[in-house]
């Protein structure tokens, strides 16, 4: 199958080929033709299997028979994103395959000014993509007209749910119109994402492709087991003696990235840190320092990480394992991306035994062992609980893999199903339970950021626009 094959026009096929892609992805042979077809989908896909092109593709190549020469432009084409990264992401996607149709782009999420943004929107666009949070503001401000909306795309739905977006989702749902079609994408499939799918999508089709989790065989995952004081010294070792260059490193808390970069740069190794407490300026330029490798480790919390795309990262650890196993595929995700390879290294105590349970089960595969020589296990340390610091909020979840003497689970949180695989889950029945069971509402979440050339990135400290200094209720992000 060719993109030529799926029906695309001209303007992208071009645009693919700057890309350098050769065929399309299981998601986008998947996706293009239905949504060219003008039906609602509901997408089990995940970030790396090539989703956003999937979307955005036949969303351009449809918004671009709409382009008016005389008329100013109104939003044609809302896509919600959980984070910034992501959002920024999206529309640097947008831009790229859009680059020879006249469709004009805004990016709209928080921690920058609102003001180029406003300025941008009155002029007029064919397609926003925002954050729910920002959105809201330029809706209650009535700087943004969503009322022609054609195309209305939720990514990553389960995200999220999972931040507490829910009622934002709600608030911008009622304000669309009802004749619209909706694309929506999410990597896990949960009673939540079910009624949320129910009440947004008409005659879905289903489209679901290898979660990266049970097939991605590009993807080399290994296990060091090894005493939680002897991860930092571990983690030095293989990377000056493996002499990788470029290396994502997982930890639970804000506060465990920012140790770790700390000592990682002790020891020699250049070394920053992404997570919600740093500025906007101070996330944006320690994503690009690594991205153009001039650091060679960024340590990361889950929702930091969320949304970074890089090519070809050849090394994932898992400095610290997640407590919500669906994360790990999330953090293995990041490397063998789009056809390389790559390599997930977990560095695990007898604390994570549990959560290392958890995640075998998830991707029902048992993760090679291997005890690196002078890093052997001390059989005197038993177990003790994880504190529960590390975890985003998300205790409502029985795939989260607690060990069982800290398991926190309320009689509400054990109320929850397991997620199932997608389509599964999907075509089986709505449970008596009808209540929404998300523990998270009201909880809201501050947006992780990065700089997009969208907007100007002014540190959202110094920003009248924060949203700290608005009415409604401050966010707390919870990595
Ligand atoms: P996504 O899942 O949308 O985050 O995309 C993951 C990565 O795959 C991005 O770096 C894309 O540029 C890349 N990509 C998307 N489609 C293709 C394709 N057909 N061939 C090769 N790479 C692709």
């Amino acid at each position: 199958m060719t993109f030529k094959e799926l029906g695309l026009i001209e303007p992208l096929l071009k645009a693919i080929k700057d890309k350098g892609y050769v065929k399309p992805s299981p998601i986008q042979e998947q996706a293009i033709p239905v949504i060219l077809e003008k039906h609602d989908i509901l997408a089990g896909a995940q970030t790396g299997t090539g989703k956003t092109a999937g979307f955005t593709l036949p969303l351009l190549q449809i918004l671009s028979a709409k382009v008016s020469k005389t008329t100013k432009p109104n939003i044609k084409a809302l896509i919600l994103t959980p984070t910034r990264e992501l959002a920024a992401q999206v529309a640097q996607s947008v831009d790229d395959y859009g680059k020879y149709l006249p469709l004009k782009t805004a990016v709209i999420f928080g921690g920058v000014g609102i003001n180029p943004q406003k300025a941008l929107l009155r002029k007029g666009v064919d397609i926003v993509i925002a954050t729910p949070g920002r959105l809201l503001d330029h809706i209650e401000q009535n700087t943004i007209d969503i009322s022609h909306v054609e195309c209305f795309i939720l990514d990553e739905a389960d995200r999220m749910l999972d931040m507490g977006f829910i009622r934002d989702i709600r608030k911008v749902l009622a304000l669309l119109p009802a004749h619209r079609q909706n694309l929506l994408f999410s990597a896990t499939f949960s009673d939540e994402i079910k009624k949320l799918s129910d009440g947004i999508l008409n005659n879905p089709k289903l489209i679901e492709v290898a979660r990266r989790n049970t097939s991605s065989e590009m993807v080399s995952q290994v296990v060091h087991l090894v005493d939680k004081d002897r991860k930092k010294a571990l983690l030095s070792k293989l990377i000056k003696e493996g002499n990788w260059k470029q290396i994502l490193v997982f930890t639970r808390t804000k506060h465990g990235a920012n140790k770790l970069s700390q000592q990682l740069e002790l020891d020699g190794i250049s070394a920053t840190a992404i997570h919600g407490n740093k500025s906007q300026g101070a996330r944006t330029k320690a994503l690009a320092d690594f991205k153009a490798g001039s650091v060679r480790v960024l340590v990361a919390t889950d929702i930091a990480a969320r949304g970074i795309d890089i090519d070809q990262l050849p090394h994932v650890v898992n400095f610290e394992l997640p407590n919500v196993a669906e994360d790990y595929v999330h953090r293995i995700g990041r490397t063998g991306r789009a056809g390389n390879e790559g390599e997930a290294v977990s560095l695990v105590c007898i604390d994570e035994h549990d959560y290392l349970k958890g995640i075998e089960r998830l991707i029902k595969t048992s993760i090679k062992k291997v005890v690196i020589e002078g890093f052997e296990v001390d059989p005197r340390i038993k177990a003790e609980p994880i504190k529960a610091g590390g975890n985003r909020g998300r205790n409502n979840s029985s795939s989260r893999n607690s060990p069982k003497k800290s398991d926190t689970r309320t009689p509400r949180d054990n109320r929850r199903k397991e997620k199932k695989p997608f389509k599964k889950d999907y075509e089986a029945k709505r449970t008596e339970d009808g209540k929404s069971k998300l523990s998270n509402e009201g909880k809201k979440f501050k947006e992780s950021s990065n700089k997009s050339k969208y907007t100007s990135a002014k540190p959202s400290s110094s920003n009248p626009d924060n949203r700290q200094n608005r009415q409604r209720k401050p966010r707390v992000q919870k990595d």
